[in-house]
């Protein structure tokens, strides 16, 4: 087998220097804040640290993640007051769903504390966020009822296949199936609602986990969805052959359990979704690379050490830690942010054919997901 080269290449604080605005913010139209392509900020992924109990090859491969890689210092990373603090400018500006991430976010420690925090923000007429996490589980049963408690509304769980053999090899860590779905039975009887379960797809490696992950799910109540693999960082080998496009899976799941289109249930969402006939509940496909979904995106995102990017594939971030750490009043941070959205223009999926791509078809290297938060 070729030897696989993976370019190190760290682009973290790659950051523009950010001033205070001397500029007002202007909304106008009465439509709210929106960028240049009209686009309003209505989402927040927050990435609550850089590391990860797993080693998904596909986001934090081994070869690269490993002892001696330089993760951030504990002083790097934002603390949780810094993050409310932030967080409350952006639903000043319209953000109205908040998604902790990471890495893996149940490894911060005391995560329910800034859970406890962003619980109480409300939005301008006075409602509450919609507040959720993404994980990969492991630590989920030991936790739900801590993050229920403390007003964690909802959880997405990362499961790339049922297969015991197939999830180890992907989680690359050993880590069993079955402590996956302990997890998420416990995020339902704590009365976490909504479960969403995100199964990224490799060709050639977990393809043969569709099937029985969309029949184990199927009537669960909760909702199944394929992410296509994406060329995110620059670390994970992508290649456009591994990418088994949505439509292909449609075809596939269809034949034996078959679908029927769904609206959207709001604007900007990513997963396209899809109603099984027999009213057994959905699936959802996240079309990254086939199906670009730019037109919409809503979505900002806050790093681990308060780097704000605009895109999953941006190449760097603004530095709002700096700013918070200098002083800056609310309404300087407000403006900055509001500057920043309206300077936006980044369609990243919808360019990936016309920008300069390297041998496996992969765009120039950006900053890693685990980092940016996924
Ligand atoms: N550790 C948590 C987890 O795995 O759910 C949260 C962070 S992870 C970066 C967020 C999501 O990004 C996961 O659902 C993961 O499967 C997805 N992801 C990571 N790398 C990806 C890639 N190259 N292509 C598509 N999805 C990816
Ligand atoms: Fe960790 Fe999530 Fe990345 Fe897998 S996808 S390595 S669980 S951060
Ligand atoms: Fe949004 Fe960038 Fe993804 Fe397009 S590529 S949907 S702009 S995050």
């Amino acid at each position: 087998m070729a030897e696989r080269i993976i370019p190190l290449l760290d682009q973290r604080n790659t950051s523009r220097p950010l001033a205070v605005p001397t500029v007002p913010l202007r909304l106008d139209g009465g439509q709210g804040l929106t960028d240049r392509l009209g686009r309003p900020l209505h989402d927040l992924r927050i990435s609550v640290t850089d590391r990860c109990n797993f080693r998904c090859s596909y986001c934090m491969p081994k070869e690269v993640f490993d002892k001696a890689y330089p993760y951030l210092p504990q002083s790097a990373l934002l603390s949780f007051e810094e993050i409310t603090r932030l967080a409350k400018q952006f639903v000043g500006l319209g953000v109205r769903k908040i998604r902790l991430t990471g890495g893996e976010p149940l490894l911060r420690k005391n995560i329910e504390v800034l859970i406890a925090q962003l619980a109480q923000l409300r939005t301008p007429d006075g409602q509450p966020l919609d507040l959720t996490l993404t994980t990969n589980g492991s630590l989920l049963a030991r936790k739900a009822q801590a993050l229920k408690d403390a007003g964690l509304q909802r959880v997405t769980v990362s499961l790339d296949g049922l297969d015991d053999a197939v999830f180890r090899q992907m989680n690359d860590v050993d880590f069993p199936v079955a402590e996956v779905l302990a997890g998420i039975d416990a995020a339902q009887s704590a009365g976490l609602g909504n479960i969403k379960v995100n199964m990224v797809v490799k060709r050639g490696t977990n393809e043969d986990q569709i099937l029985p992950m969309a029949r184990h799910f199927k009537g669960s109540g909760h909702v199944l969805r394929f992410i296509e693999y994406m060329d995110v960082g620059a670390t994970n080998g992508w290649r456009m052959n591994e990418v088994l496009p949505s439509a292909e899976l449609v075809q596939r799941i269809s034949a034996e359990l078959p679908l029927q289109p769904l609206e959207a249930a709001a604007p900007g969402e990513t997963a396209e979704r899809w109603a099984y006939a027999d009213g057994t509940g959905e699936v959802g496909f996240i079309s990254s690379v086939t199906q670009a979904f730019c037109g919409d995106c809503n979505r900002a995102r806050l790093s681990t050490e308060g780097q704000l990017y605009l895109c999953l594939f941006a190449s760097h971030g603004h530095d709002l830690r700096s700013l918070l750490r200098s002083g800056a009043s609310d309404a300087d941070l407000t403006a900055a942010i509001g500057h920043i959205w309206q300077g936006r223009s980044d369609r990243y999926s919808q360019l990936r054919h016309a920008l300069p791509a390297d041998a496996n078809g992969a765009g120039p290297r950006r900053v890693e997901m685990s980092y940016i938060g996924g």
